[in-house]
């Protein structure tokens, strides 16, 4: 499937040279949606995932129907403050200052064999911290999978030594 046909490019949003990829024009697409997702799936049988981790929260877009297609758990990422229990925390840069991203203490067993998703890979930033918490709970990165990848950021140099699917490049 052709996938890009179901991406609206948002010119100068949020900010005036940005070209967002806006993914919602894919998911109200039951037939996009569902194809993207078993691509995804499929990738993630050879791998012999435990348990999907996704940051909020298009991360949860991507990854909720994979793991459920998988009839595996969700764990999610959240921003600080989010999390009810107990947590442990990562700083990560943004293009301007800095944010924390969380997950529960008890989200990941060690040993366990994880996917990471989200809808965009850019700078890679997001999906490098959310590396980070899965391996200080002892969880196994064995891939990461988004629906699309901004080549010319180069977040793949971030995410060296780990595995990267996507599904549309630009
Ligand atoms: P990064 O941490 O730089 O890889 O940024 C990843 C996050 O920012 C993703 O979760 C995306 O949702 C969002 N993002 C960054 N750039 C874009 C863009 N051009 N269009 C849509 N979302 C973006």
């Amino acid at each position: 499937m052709d996938f890009k046909q179901y991406v609206t490019i948002v010119h100068d949003w949020p900010k005036p040279g940005i070209k967002f990829k806006d993914i919602t024009t894919l998911m109200d697409n039951g037939e996009a949606y569902k194809a993207a997702t078993d691509e995804i799936v499929k990738y993630a049988q050879e791998k012999q995932i435990d348990v999907v981790v996704g940051p909020e929260a298009r991360g949860f877009i991507v990854g909720c129907p994979v793991a459920y297609s998988l009839g595996i758990g969700f764990a999610p990422v959240r921003k600080e403050g989010k999390l009810p229990r107990e947590v442990i925390k990562v700083d990560y840069g943004l293009e301007y200052g800095k944010d924390v991203l969380t997950i529960h203490k008890d989200a990941i067993k060690p040993g366990q064999r994880v996917l990471i998703t989200d809808d965009l890979l850019a700078t890679g930033g997001t999906i490098e911290a959310t590396i980070k918490l899965v391996e200080q709970l002892g969880g196994i990165v064995v891939g990461t999978a988004f629906l699309i990848e901004l080549t010319y950021l180069d977040g793949r140099d971030k995410l060296e030594g780990y595995d990267v699917f996507t599904l549309m490049e630009y």
